[in-house]
């Protein structure tokens, strides 16, 4: 595998939480913790509700912040009769960067499938923005030793027809549902071996090149405190944060992990 250097990528997902007015105040306060050096040593997405998509651009354009703004997911159709969705369009018309996609709440609650995922993973590519393909085992996969044909199966129907450079450009998130807003945290150990597993997945749907280039955050109640040891392993290139994301200084905390480790 070629040896490339993967700048780690620091997402916050917001989920339901801030309205508009709360997600300014957040961004701004985060763009007061965060120094030139921090944001110059990782990338950093944002991910609001839609509602507050708008008014985090303008915040984040006005004052020329080197924080990416995202969204939580989309529809894969550019327009039509599709009552409360949201057009991949309209998020690239908003400057958005990175579009989460098949996240476990998405799956799990509004039963989106693994056909779904790959229309709206093609769906963001085309509209130019990068997509974080989420995976991850629920914790009966886990105790029955499932881990690797649930994920590996995520993994080859997210990113079926999608070309090898496509997939060497994007992000995967390995996000262990157990984990998520629980509190609980795949040892480091866990999650770099699960990493490594969807890298040589990449391998093998894509190329070694792909492999090598994409990268793969861990998600699942990362913290300030467990943040450098997780990403420090190999196969870990940053992090999808909840429910710390949400406080300014928790998330600022996290972003700040190469200089924690140095
Ligand atoms: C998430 O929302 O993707 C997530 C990982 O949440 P938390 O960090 O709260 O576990």
């Amino acid at each position: 595998m070629a040896k490339v250097t993967r700048t780690p990528l620091i997402s916050g997902n917001w989920k339901m939480h801030h309205n508009h007015f709360e997600a300014i105040q957040t961004i701004q306060k985060l763009a007061y913790l965060l120094h030139k050096d921090d944001l110059e040593a990782v990338d950093v997405s944002v991910h609001p509700p839609f509602t507050d998509l708008r008014s985090v651009q303008t915040v984040l354009e006005a004052d020329d912040i080197q924080i990416a703004l995202g969204a939580q997911h989309c529809h894969f159709e550019e327009k039509g009769a599709f009552t409360g969705e949201v057009s991949p369009a309209f998020l690239a018309k908003l400057n958005v960067s990175y579009v989460i996609v098949g996240h476990s709440e998405r799956r799990e609650i509004f039963g989106e499938s693994d056909e779904l995922v790959n229309a709206k993973v093609k769906a963001i590519l085309k509209w130019g923005m990068t997509p974080i393909l989420c995976c991850g085992e629920t914790l009966d996969e886990r105790e029955a030793g499932a881990t690797e044909e649930k994920v590996a199966g995520q993994v080859r129907a997210g990113l079926a027809g999608v070309t090898a450079e496509q997939v060497g450009a994007l992000v995967i998130a390995y996000e262990p549902i157990w984990a998520i807003g629980t509190g609980r945290t795949a040892s480091a150990e866990d999650a770099q071996a699960v990493c490594a597993f969807v890298r040589a997945t990449v391998a093998d749907v894509a190329s070694a090149d792909a492999a090598a280039s994409v990268r793969i955050q861990y998600g699942g109640s990362v913290k300030p405190g467990n943040a450098v040891e997780l990403m420090s392993q190999p196969d870990i290139d940053g992090a999808l944060v909840g429910g710390a994301s949400l406080v300014a200084e928790d998330f600022a905390g996290i972003v700040q992990f190469p200089s924690q480790r140095a």
